[in-house]
């Protein structure tokens, strides 16, 4: 067996010792004679294995009562249309565009209602977040939202929108459980879990449970109700449930690794062994201003094309996978989650160095 650095930015890298244990388990789960794909979700053995991840998410994340937790399919790309289906009472709703998968969201809101387009990075190829302590928050608004760490371009809010009140509605996708956040501060907080959780094909939606309601727009189809799927226990239909288990592996091992305090650790020190070698390279820029950087997704270029293609080249011979930047934006982005151990950073960047040695 040989392992690479797998740097892919979703689906992406899992931790091993996640990967081991369901290796173990996947002929004969715990002794019941099946793997987990194969028992009926409705069956005493998956109740547990699902009541015990939302148990540990809760804990993990601090989850108030009052919140529910939702594992739903369709990916996040589902809930760009859930959202105004659900909450968009007055037909009004703000968004802040700060790269691809904000922009998406906004353009499916606009399906719905009146989508307001409040703040936009656009102008600087989604380089910075835009400043959000006073913003034109529409008096009607149902609810503002942000995507709060952008994949492609590699920017996160260190600073929550100021909604004036406003709900605020948030797709983390790529920083889930990266770090500590308030629960409180959000109407709705969801992922998608190929990024930094678990196998492609769910998102987990937290949801405070007074948005969870029958007043929804009319042509709502039952699967696309928040309700239906609150009122039934993520089990109005089969979920997914070989992803809830690998899922709930995850949250384990997140906690063993000292619970969302030491993601944090753990991610700010793998982000600052690249930040800090592209900031006195003299081959490698990073493309973020530096307050707004990501700890999970890291773009850099060389500024030359034809360079950036042979890095990206020269560094899959050498086991490092998945370096292209986005088909939008070139160049190269490592992505950095929870699961990349801190050598993985390290030996990226002593290669980095050798290639940059080699080609000044
Ligand atoms: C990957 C990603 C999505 C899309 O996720 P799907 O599960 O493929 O729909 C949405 N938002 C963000 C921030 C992402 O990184």
């Amino acid at each position: 067996m040989s392992r690479v650095y797998n740097f892919s930015a979703g689906p992406a890298v899992l931790p091993e010792a996640v990967l081991k244990e369901a290796q173990e388990e996947m002929m004969d789960y715990r002794g019941c004679g099946m793997s987990v794909m194969e028992m009926s979700h409705r069956s005493k053995m998956f109740d547990e294995i699902i009541q015990e991840a939302e148990a540990d998410l809760r804990k993990l994340m601090n989850i108030p009562e009052n919140y529910k937790v939702l594992f739903l399919q369709g990916g996040a790309s589902l809930q760009f249309a859930m959202i105004p289906m659900n909450l968009m009472k007055n037909r009004v709703a703000d968004y802040i565009v700060t790269g691809q998968w904000a922009k998406k969201a906004w353009q499916e809101a606009q399906k719905y209602g009146k989508a307001n387009k409040i703040a936009s990075s656009e102008d600087q190829t989604f380089s910075y977040i835009p400043d959000c302590s006073d913003l034109p928050i529409s008096e009607d608004a149902d609810y503002v939202y942000i995507c709060e760490n952008n994949t492609i371009y590699g920017t996160k809010y260190k600073k929550l929108p100021n909604t004036k009140g406003k709900l605020l509605v948030s797709d983390v996708s790529s920083c889930f459980l990266s770090e500590p956040v308030n629960v409180n501060d959000y109407g709705i907080i969801y992922g998608g879990v190929q990024k930094n959780i678990g196998p492609a094909g769910m998102v987990i939606a937290i949801v405070r449970e007074d948005l969870i309601t029958d007043d929804v727009l009319p042509f709502t189809p039952t699967m696309m109700k928040y309700k239906t799927h609150a009122d039934a226990g993520s089990m109005y239909n089969t979920p997914n449930c070989y992803c809830i288990y690998m899922c709930g592996k995850v949250f384990k091992w997140i906690q063993s690794m000292g619970g969302l305090e030491g993601m944090k650790a753990h991610n700010e020190k793998k982000a600052a062994i690249l930040y800090d070698y592209l900031d006195q390279s003299r081959l490698f820029r990073g493309t973020v201003v530096k307050e707004d950087r990501s700890l999970m997704n890291v773009p850099f270029v060389t500024g030359d094309k034809e360079m950036d293609a042979r890095f990206v080249k020269a560094a899959e011979a050498a086991g490092f996978l998945n370096l292209k930047g986005h088909r939008t934006v070139g160049g190269m982005r490592a992505s950095i989650y929870n699961a990349m151990p801190v050598e993985g950073v390290q030996k990226l960047v002593e290669f980095m160095k050798a290639f940059e040695e080699e080609n000044r």
